[in-house]
């Protein structure tokens, strides 16, 4: 179906809005709630949701518009797991009421969210998940460790998957919530990692409370709610639209340039063929993000997010390698819990080290091949002699 509002109408109603709603002398969060009222948030969302149900690829003609005209932002480095993982999941699966309360402060920077999927014996195999949630009344209660938690620290909501019925095979018996995390009942501490910052946490939940009313999908369907949930995550690291030669690649041109003694035909050679990956990494993305208009993300964002991976550790090792001894001084070691993960704006050494997560975070790269082989490439999947076998009579 054609939109109904053209471009011309779009650029009309975003300078309309502008002028009624002065960037320089507007408060930066009434900014940011009117804007999301008048549906110029995320273009793609409902009317009355922050958007005006429009395509996907409308986007960038609002950002440039609010950009131009001095606009605050709503600081999407650190609302990224809200932005891009909650917010498409709680749009797909949440009801009216759920949409109303956390959509708009979500969009707008208010509510900072994080996601407890991962346990320790979770991860990779997540259907293994073992955090308990037992209804009582209008609630449930949930036990359970959750680990590898980005910003759980600066968190107001999570989105959590639990185990609710222990006697069906592990991937049947899950059920996904929205959980407080200043209930009573969940801690949070921080796990420091190779940058030496803390940017994620474990999380102990004890006899935490949720309300029923907080449920995301179906009891039961907590699995088919993760994949929305997952599918989501994998575009969102690694298919953001970007402009040619930023982001990491840009730094390493840059560095490249600056640097002339160092340059020699096979540094050359290696920079331009990363180069051309992260080119071609990047009108991928973009083509991905347009065939999204069509609706939810499929399989082929593990390709994107695959590639971002690689590129990044590829990409932060040859820096290095320019700035030779220069890049071994690593700039600050003091143990952080930043709100937070910024490449750009960081060391070499830190972009190296900070790089090595990307092939774990949002699923493994050997996690990702597989799933590119068995679900865009159909060829024989794994063998899962348990998929059959009720969770509580798993071995662990
Ligand atoms: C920076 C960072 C941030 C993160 N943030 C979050 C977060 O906010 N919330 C959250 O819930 N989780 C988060 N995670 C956790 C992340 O999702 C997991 O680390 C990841 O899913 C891998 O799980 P695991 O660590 O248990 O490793 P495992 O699953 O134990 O894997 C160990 C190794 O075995 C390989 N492997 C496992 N199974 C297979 C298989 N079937 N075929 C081939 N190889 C296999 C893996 O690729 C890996 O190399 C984060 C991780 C990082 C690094």
């Amino acid at each position: 179906m054609p939109p109904l509002i053209t471009q011309h109408d779009l650029e009309n109603r975003i300078h309309d809005f502008l002028a009624a709603h002065d960037p320089g002398s507007t408060d930066r969060l009434d900014f940011l709630r009117a804007r999301f009222d008048a549906g110029l948030a995320w273009l793609h969302y409902p009317p009355g949701l922050g958007g005006l149900g429009l395509p996907r690829d409308r986007q960038p003609i609002a950002e440039k518009a609010f950009a131009a005209a001095g606009a605050p932002d709503n600081g999407p480095r650190r609302i990224g797991i809200g932005l891009g993982m909650a917010a498409p999941t709680i749009l797909a699966f949440g009801s009216d009421e759920q949409k109303q309360r956390w959509l708009r402060p979500l969009w707008c920077g208010e509510e900072v969210w994080c996601q407890l999927f991962s346990e320790p014996g979770a991860g990779s195999d997540l259907a293994a998940l073992a955090t308990r949630a037992v209804r009582d009344g209008d609630d449930w209660v949930v036990n359970g460790q959750k680990v590898w938690t980005s910003m759980a620290h600066e968190a107001r909501w999570a989105i959590l998957v639990t185990r609710t019925d222990p006697d069906v095979p592990k991937h049947q018996g899950m059920t996904y919530f929205v959980l407080d995390m200043t209930a009573p009942g969940v801690e949070v501490r921080p796990l420091r990692q190779i940058t030496g910052e803390a940017e994620f946490n474990e999380v102990f939940l004890t006899d935490v409370r949720i309300p029923d009313s907080q449920r995301l999908g179906a009891v039961g369907e907590g699995w088919k709610v993760a994949q929305t949930t997952l599918m989501n995550e994998r575009v969102a690291i690694g298919g953001g639209a970007s402009p040619r030669e930023s982001g990491m690649i840009g730094v390493l041109a840059k560095t490249w340039r600056e640097n002339e003694k160092v340059r020699d035909a096979a540094l050359h050679d290696r920079l331009m063929t990363l180069w051309v990956a992260a080119e071609a990494a990047r009108l991928t993305a973009q083509r991905l993000s347009a065939q999204l208009a069509a609706g939810q993300p499929g399989p082929e964002g593990s390709a994107a997010k695959y590639a971002f991976a690689t590129l990044n550790q590829q990409i932060s090792g040859l820096e290095l390698e320019l700035l030779g001894e220069e890049a071994l001084r690593y700039d600050d070691w003091t143990m952080r819990r930043p709100d937070t993960v910024d490449f750009v704006g960081r060391s070499p050494g830190y972009r190296y080290l900070r790089s090595k997560g990307n092939s774990i975070e949002g699923g493994t790269s050997e996690i990702l091949l597989n799933i590119i082989a068995e679900r865009v490439l159909g060829l024989p999947g794994e063998i899962r002699a348990d998929k059959d076998v009720a969770w509580k009579d798993l071995p662990r």
